[in-house]
């Protein structure tokens, strides 16, 4: 399929400005438009745009109460983690919230060679991970060009240890051409991420000075481009902070109805990165549209209310305890016990500024990030059986739709967390691992509890890797 996109035609910032300048927000209005949002069928851009203006504090807690229950439903209290693998810092761009742009003279450069990525991998996988989002910058030397990225996901997905092996890998890497997503395509890689930071054409051109990313329109079209070589599951999403939140939330799902429209399937996850502190940068430090917790709160539950299904991903750039009111609105992935630099994980000992892209809120390990969610009831699932069993893009969409998550996902989630608790969890965790098992399996019936009874006991019993 050639898909022809003309510039922005998708974002259409009149089409914004008209929807923020029309906003009610009667109270009745709010609350038909909550009800509408528990039946989990999305939500129109003009409903979105009266959510977004809700602050009466009553009305505010019915909004997150509305999107806890819509979490609640669909995805139960999973949450699958993954941890990002920072390979190489260097970057011939200019964005300038970012510490690896071409001009910061103060960042230590470092690409790490296929030994290193293997230990770093090694590192990963001994501590628990399954699922890793490969991240570098974008760089144009022929050392470091595309060859460099596909050597690396190979070199990823070739280690193997006692304990285990990374079972998914996504990637969050500059753009390509269509023939390059092809290419991209065959190296096994799961969802391709990439951000867009600013859907906002003139703040776009202020953030981004020099290098290939300066093309609004090469970038906001690369979506569509991956889609169109076959990668079925795209992640997307804004860095909050640059511009106006509630145009750059309907902007995101301006994106996300594009795809739909073109492939039959929106974007598989929508991340929700806030601008953090990055050496040497203005913009970082001070952003010129701050996001305050409450808002950013509000952002994560219309999102939810708008995009039912739609996977949301936080990372380590929040701090744990305000990580757990976000999963609770709804966030289904997050990273743990991460590093944002090219070889932070074997050198974790001295948390580097100096060669990070930004700096990280939440510094726990994995295993306490473990304890504290299952303390608060969760199950952490390192599931990847979807995208290994062929379950992607439309497929997917079908399976989680109709409610059959309950019958795949839960056993899924509670054989990994098993795998996990008995290869990898310390005795504290383990405890509390055990006790949130078989709560969750006492709650649910039929098929769902048979399965994760049985998948249960088979990781117990020594099999590794069950899943449906
Ligand atoms: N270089 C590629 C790119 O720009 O698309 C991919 C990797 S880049 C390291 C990943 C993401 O980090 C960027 O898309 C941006 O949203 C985010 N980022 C950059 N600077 C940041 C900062 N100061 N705080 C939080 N996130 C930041
Ligand atoms: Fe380079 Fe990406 Fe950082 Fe921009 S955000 S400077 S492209 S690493």
């Amino acid at each position: 399929m050639g898909i022809v996109l003309e510039k922005g035609t998708f974002i259409d910032e009149a089409k914004i400005g008209a929807l923020l300048e029309n906003v009610r927000t009667e109270p009745e209005a709010v609350r038909d438009i909550l009800a509408k949002a528990r039946e989990a069928k999305g939500l129109a851009l003009e409903e979105v745009t009266q959510l977004m203006a809700v602050t009466d504090p009553e009305l505010l807690e019915e909004l997150f109460h509305t999107a806890r229950s819509v979490k609640e439903t669909i995805y139960g209290n999973r949450i699958v983690l993954f941890a990002p693998l920072y390979i190489s810092n260097l970057c011939g761009n200019e964005c300038v919230y970012c510490a690896f742009r071409s001009s910061n003279k103060e960042l230590k450069r470092r690409a790490l060679n296929m030994d290193e990525i293997k230990s770093e991998v090694t590192y990963l996988v001994n501590h628990g991970h399954k699922r890793l989002l490969v991240v570098a910058g974008e760089a144009y030397d022929s050392k470091h060009s595309l060859k460099y990225i596909y050597d690396a996901i190979e070199a990823i997905y070739s280690v193997k240890t006692p304990k285990g092996e990374i079972r998914r890998l996504n990637a969050n890497i500059a753009p390509l051409s269509v023939d390059d997503f092809r290419d991209l395509k065959s190296t096994r890689i799961g969802t391709y991420q990439c951000f867009q930071e600013t859907y906002h054409r003139d703040t776009y051109r202020k953030m981004h000075l020099r290098g290939r990313k300066a093309d609004y329109d090469w970038r906001v079209t690369v979506m569509h481009r991956a889609m169109e070589a076959g990668i079925d599951d795209v992640g997307i999403g804004p860095l909050f902070g640059l511009y106006d939140w509630r145009f750059e939330l309907l902007a995101t799902l301006l994106h996300a109805k594009s795809l739909e429209e073109c492939f039959g399937v929106g974007p598989h996850t929508i991340s929700f990165p806030r601008i953090e502190p990055a050496l040497g940068s203005d913009v970082a430090a001070q952003p010129p549209y701050p996001v305050s917790d409450t808002d950013f709160l509000k952002i994560i539950a219309i999102t939810r209310l708008a995009v039912p299904y739609t996977g949301m991903i936080l990372s380590t750039r929040e701090n744990s305890e305000f990580r757990d009111k976000c999963i609770a609105l709804g966030i289904s992935q997050v990273s743990a016990g991460s590093r944002v630099d090219p070889g932070g994980y074997e050198e974790s000992e001295n948390k580097k500024f100096d060669t990070s892209q930004f700096q990280v809120g939440d510094y726990r390990t994995i295993d306490e990030v473990i304890r504290s969610l299952a303390e608060s009831g969760y199950i952490p699932s390192f599931c990847t059986a979807c995208y290994r069993m062929g379950r992607t893009g439309c497929d997917f969409m079908d399976l989680a739709k109709p409610g059959e998550i309950k019958n795949h996902c839960f056993p899924n989630a509670v054989a990994t967390f098993q795998e996990y608790l008995e290869d990898f969890a310390s005795p504290e965790t383990k405890e509390v691992g055990e006790k949130v098992i078989a709560e969750v399996t006492d709650s649910l019936t039929g098929l769902a509890q048979e399965r994760c009874r049985k998948f249960s006991e088979l990781v117990k019993s020594g099999k590794r890797d069950v899943i449906c």
